[in-house]
């Protein structure tokens, strides 16, 4: 197997397909250098070789150190230079690049080749001593830290001590001889900590090598690869290329840049460079950079080029792109490119553009939106952004856009425990660093004294679409006291702060949210989406307000309406509900259920008035009746009710007893309520009927699915149906007007799922209630789950939450079964799913290739059903 594979201006072995094998970078490089742009070349060890080395306890493969040797070759070849030779030295980068992009987890280490012979060489041959030694120092740095574990503040304070006593804020402002001395300090540094640095440019090699492939280990790269549910990679690659040096004076510099706008999705070039400096100089926020427009001025050669190369890319993957680029002397290399990570609202803008622009289809621009960036969207935006001017206490830059209210933290290990005790909070900064991830992940929003556009906490609040200021020069953070000030206040730990971050501003308090809209772009996106869609997409709603939110996201009509939550609406109803539930006759049941009656209907007729003839679909009681008993201390429960219901403290008790269950969710609930007493289904029936009827008399449209919960046997149904029917017809008969309705059921008992075909000769519609149907599939109890679940996802025992993400094997195999079932005993059988599941995109996929007709997901993840529907079906 090829282990190393070269790119370079005469031949690219790999190419932009590979990326599984060459990573990103790799793959990437050698396609760059492929379409003519000009890349220094270099090799790319493979990502299986990574796996190689980990499982072989730290060793390369047999054969692989000659391959990277004849790789190696080629590189010096097209230089005309040589490793570890003096007179004509070649440097080297030697960089991590995994498959899928993690941006500053892993190791990069620059300027590999230099000792002190090769240093002089340098000098010599590029007449520029100051360069030589400016490269060495950044070598010495950086190998330093990386592969030999040396603190990089260690350097740090070497070098700041030297500017210091030379007076200079700038290390470009350091001279030759300046530059001479750090080197020696550093050395010292190695000293002390009983480190050897080698002198052989191929030993440097080999260990820097060694060093990427153990960044794919580190902890930071298993804690973001976790945040971000990345499974599956087999490694990291290891790029060996060419340097190109931006550090050769006024004329070089490097920097990064966006071909378009990665939080607005603007088409503009967006990004940063300095002049004399090298990669990492842009992101560590040593500097503060310059931005991207200011190079045609600076390098109008360059730049020229640069905005070449940027609309090259574009035409090329069809796609915005994220660049790495340095200009030595005068002359543009580019160093990296990948698909830019972009914010929810650029998506959908770059998408839309990309489409009028004709480098994309709309069928391409529907798969260019992930569900995640929908799902950014969707989040609250603040209500009223003239409302809060007056809190306003300072601003930053706009890293990454939206609205976030939470309270102070100053570390990341804080905000992990704020959050976890269900405080939301905000993570306040001088500046982030990888180690700093999860606790970004779990906070609402980063706040950064330090960094620009695309320093590390802005580029990962991006890529999660979580609200980030940085840059913000009136702030100050002090971490160690926990404590920030700004415009003349102080931010203490567990002060609630509010961020904008598309406008940079910083607000103090809790300021008011409100949710987003459909319009503009998204609107239009929308619509390439649903032209595509097949499933229709349904909502959850229990009452009016949410019928109509849901309306608003899309949603074409209701999947699952849950009478029973409108019980707790107000102390009147839950009062009427136990009324009921300790009658003693059946008289004292039939009146206590008529006064609840038109409670139901109220909202009922809200509700189909709202979805004004798209199918509403509610479902009878379902849950047991004790999840509607106060709790408290016994005694005092039973004389309360007993008191209000007329029936004495004995009586209530005695009810209460009985209805105590070993296990509530296999107990007496759904259908078994409505078959033990009838009573309780007619009432509802009856509520909705009359509901309906109401609805049509005032010219509204009227689409009622009447929906029998927990069937496990045709004959459970056929109860309830003819229950339903013969109340239907009383109240069309009172009112005088027909409702359009039907009677099916909920396929969530697995019983129900084996016997689909003599159920849907009753039933006219199936719902997977894919909840209870996972619940009983597996045997796991969903309010139990949390207590072996995270073992059993850690051990790779299960792959997803099968709550959160339906399980194709098991559960999917059951609702194949009974669709193909249930169609065969009626062709025109409707079919949907109401679970948790409903909006969730890969369970969507699947139901879309299952064949079902509909899916129903709680308002705010319409939308996003919407999209995962529309790309199932490109
Ligand atoms: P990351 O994946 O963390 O961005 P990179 O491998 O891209 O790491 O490298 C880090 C920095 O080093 C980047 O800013 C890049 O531009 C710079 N760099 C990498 N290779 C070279 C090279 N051959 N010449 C000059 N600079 C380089
Ligand atoms: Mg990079
Ligand atoms: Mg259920």
């Amino acid at each position: 197997t090829q282990r190393v594979f070269t790119f370079g201006k005469t031949k690219s072995q790999g190419d932009a397909s590979m990326k599984d094998l060459l990573g990103g970078k790799g793959a990437n490089l050698a396609e760059m250098s492929r379409i003519g742009l000009s890349v220094p070349p270099g090799l790319t060890i493979t990502t299986d070789t990574c796996a190689e080395f980990h499982t072989s306890g730290r060793q390369l493969p047999p054969g692989c150190w000659e391959e990277i040797l004849e790789g190696l070759r080629t590189v010096e070849a097209e230089m005309g230079l040589r490793l570890g030779d003096a007179a004509a030295p070649l440097l080297l980068s030697v960089r991590s690049g995994a498959a899928i992009s993690m941006p500053g987890m892993m190791d990069t280490v620059l300027n590999l080749g230099l000792n002190d012979a090769c240093a002089a060489g340098l000098a010599k041959r590029s007449g520029d001593e100051r360069f030589a030694f400016d490269a060495y120092r950044r070598f010495l740095d950086m190998y330093g830290n990386v592969v030999m574990n040396i603190p990089h503040h260690l350097f740090e304070e070497q070098l700041e001590r030297i500017k210091a006593e030379r007076k200079v804020t700038e290390d470009t402002a350091l001279s030759a001889a300046d530059l001479k001395l750090v080197v020696a300090k550093y050395k010292e540094v190695y000293k002390s900590r009983g480190k050897v640095f080698p002198e052989d440019p191929y030993e440097q090699m080999r260990l820097a090598i060694y060093a990427v492939f153990d960044s794919w280990q580190s902890e930071r790269a298993n804690v973001y690869r976790s945040v971000n549910g990345i499974t599956g990679l087999k490694g990291t690659a290891v790029n060996v290329q060419a340097m190109a040096f931006g550090n050769m004076g006024l004329t070089s510099g490097t920097g990064v840049c966006f071909t378009r706008n990665p939080s607005t999705g603007e088409r503009k070039l967006y990004g940063e460079y300095l002049i004399n400096a090298q990669g990492e100089d842009v992101v560590a926020g040593i500097r503060t950079p310059e931005p991207i427009d200011t190079l045609a001025r600076t390098l109008p050669g360059a730049y020229q080029q640069l905005v070449e190369n940027c609309n090259l890319l574009e035409k090329h993957y069809k796609d915005m792109q994220d660049i790495e680029f340095t200009v030595q002397e005068g002359q543009l290399y580019m160093l990296q490119c990948r698909g830019g990570k972009r914010t929810g609202q650029a998506a959908v803008r770059i998408a839309v553009e990309l489409v009028d622009e004709g480098l994309v289809t709309t069928d391409e621009a529907v798969l260019m939106v992930e569900p995640t960036h929908l799902d950014q969207l969707l989040h609250p935006q603040f209500a009223d952004e003239e409302a809060y001017k007056g809190s306003v206490v300072g601003s930053g830059l706009p890293a990454s856009p939206g609205a976030a209210v939470g309270q102070a933290v100053f570390d990341a290990e804080d905000a992990e425990a704020w959050k976890s005790s269900g405080l939301p909070v905000i993570l306040v900064r001088r500046e982030t660093s990888p180690e700093d991830v999860k606790g970004m992940y779990t906070a609402e929003g980063v706040l950064c004294q330090l960094g620009g556009m695309t320093s590390h906490a802005a580029v990962v609040a991006r890529g999660w679409g979580k609200p980030c200021i940085t840059g913000c020069s009136d702030l100050q953070v002090d971490e160690h006291n926990k404590v920030a000030r700004i415009g003349g206040k102080e931010i203490r730990q567990g002060d609630f702060l509010s961020l904008n971050g598309s406008t940079g501003e910083i607000i103090l308090g809790k300021q008011p949210l409100a949710p987003p809209e459909l319009a503009g772009d998204l609107g239009r996106f929308m619509k390439w989406v649903d032209d595509r869609r097949v499933l229709k997409v349904l909502t959850n709603a229990d009452t009016p307000e949410d019928a109509e939110e849901a309306r608003k996201f899309g949603a074409e009509g209701i999947g699952l309406c849950r009478t029973e939550h409108m019980f707790f609406a107000s102390e009147e109803r839950i009062a009427t509900v136990r009324r009921m539930i300790v009658a003693q006759t059946k008289e004292a049941r039939l009146k206590a259920l008529a006064d609840l009656l038109p409670f139901q209907r109220t909202d009922f007729e809200g509700i189909l008035k709202a979805m004004d003839g798209l199918p509403v679909t509610i479902r009878l009681l379902d849950p047991p009746l004790h999840e509607f008993l106060p709790d408290g201390e016994m005694t005092e429960v039973c004389e309360a009710l007993a008191r209000d219901a007329g029936v004495t403290v004995d009586e209530v008790y005695s009810t209460i007893e009985k209805l105590q269950e070993v296990n509530p969710m296999l107990g007496f609930r759904g259908c078994r309520l409505g078959i033990t007493y009838p009573e309780i289904t007619e009432m509802q029936v009856r509520a909705m009927f009359e509901a309906a009827v109401r609805v049509i008399k005032a010219g509204g449209k009227v689409q009622l699915d009447v929906m029998v919960p927990l069937v496990g046997t045709a004959a459970e149904l056929a109860n309830q149906e003819s229950l339903v029917r013969r109340v239907a017809k009383q109240v069309m008969a009172e009112s005088d007007t027909v409702v359009s309705y039907r009677v099916g059921t909920m396929i969530e008992v697995p019983r129900a799922a084996l016997q689909a075909g003599a159920i849907a000769k009753t039933a006219e519609f199936f719902s997977f209630g894919t909840n209870d149907l996972t619940q009983m599939t597996f045997g796991y109890s969903r309010d139990d789950i949390g207590k072996f679940l995270p073992i059993y996802l850690e051990k790779g025992i299960l792959v997803n939450d099968p709550f959160q993400v339906l399980d194709q094997d098991g559960v999917g195999e059951l609702i194949k079964f009974a669709v193909e079932r249930g169609r065969a005993s009626r062709p025109d059988l409707k079919i949907g799913i109401c679970g948790e599941q409903g909006g969730e995109p890969q369970t969507v996929a699947f139901l879309h290739e299952v064949g079902l007709d509909y899916v129903s997901c709680s308002p705010f993840r319409v939308p996003i059903a919407r999209l995962a529907a529309g790309q199932a079906a490109v």
